[in-house]
């Protein structure tokens, strides 16, 4: 079945304060969607939401993926119907190397007698390893334990090459990385894309949109989706920021708030 995500009039909270306002999506397979924004305006916190993050309170709306109830399934069963998070900051886990950890990934998503062969894995893993240009010696390490930014944003995306999943929510995977880094690291996204995949690229620059071509390009503030146009809109925010939305929507300046 072809891929289809829909988000409608999402609301969500943390600790007791409404972040997320009224969130529509609709994503199909095969297509980039960008949502860009200022900071603070709660884009992690949708991407959080999403995934079935315990801190996020969703208290209105609905989201499915092919039709099924995403809201009513535990993180463990999103990922397994394709849910897939590269999150701004990637934690770190001591103690569990990276191999381990992708493996356990892959495996949990799927029947039991079905795990993928250690052969299978080394080769897969290792070929992803070579196209983002990384060190193969990162597999043997702990996951994101005393990696640059840059080292943790390419480790997400091996993530996502590997567990090939149907919609993937990258959020600000572009901070942090030089241009050479964001080469590499787009270059994987794009060889990934596919009629039964959809992408949801959170970012800040329009910078990123230069090699990971978006079909749409939503603008958010204040918890929801205030515009969406093509390409073109983020080459005008890239110019002129985003004062004008907020003229154009009578929005007043929100409070100065941390980027989480
Ligand atoms: P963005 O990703 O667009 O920069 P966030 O979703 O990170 O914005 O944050 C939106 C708002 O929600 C901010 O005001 C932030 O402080 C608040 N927020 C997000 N997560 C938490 C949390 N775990 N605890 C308290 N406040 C949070
Ligand atoms: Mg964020």
């Amino acid at each position: 079945m072809a891929t289809h995500f829909v988000i409608r009039g999402l609301k969500a909270a943390v600790e007791g304060k409404e972040i997320i306002t009224g969130f529509d999506l609709e994503m199909k397979g095969g297509e980039v969607h960008a949502v860009m924004g200022p900071n603070g305006t709660g884009k992690s916190t949708l991407a959080s939401a999403v995934m079935g993050h315990p801190k996020y309170e969703v208290t209105a709306g609905s989201i499915t993926l092919n039709g099924e109830n995403v809201l009513e399934m535990s993180v463990d069963e999103r990922a397994r119907a394709g849910l897939f998070l590269a999150m701004q900051y990637p934690s770190e886990i001591s103690g569990v190397t990276n191999a381990d950890f992708l493996r356990s990934a892959i495996n949990a998503r799927r029947e039991e007698g079905q795990e993928i062969s250690l052969i299978r894995f080394i080769r897969q893993m290792e070929a992803k390893m070579k196209e983002l240009e990384m060190d193969p010696a990162f597999a043997h390490r702990y996951l994101n334990e005393g990696f640059s930014g840059g080292e943790k944003k390419r480790n997400e995306i091996l993530q996502m090459m590997m567990l090939e999943p149907k919609v993937a929510i990258l959020d600000e995977i572009d901070s942090g990385l030089d241009i050479d880094a964001l080469k590499v690291v787009a270059g994987g996204v794009n060889s990934m894309r596919s009629e039964d995949r959809c992408f949801l690229i959170i970012t800040h620059y329009q910078r990123l949109l230069n090699y990971i071509a978006p079909d749409f390009v939503h603008v958010m503030m204040q918890g929801r989706i205030v515009k969406s146009g093509g390409p073109e809109l983020a080459e005008r925010l890239e110019r002129e920021g985003y004062d004008w939305i907020k003229e154009e929507l009578g929005i007043e300046d929100e409070k100065v708030s941390q980027p989480m």
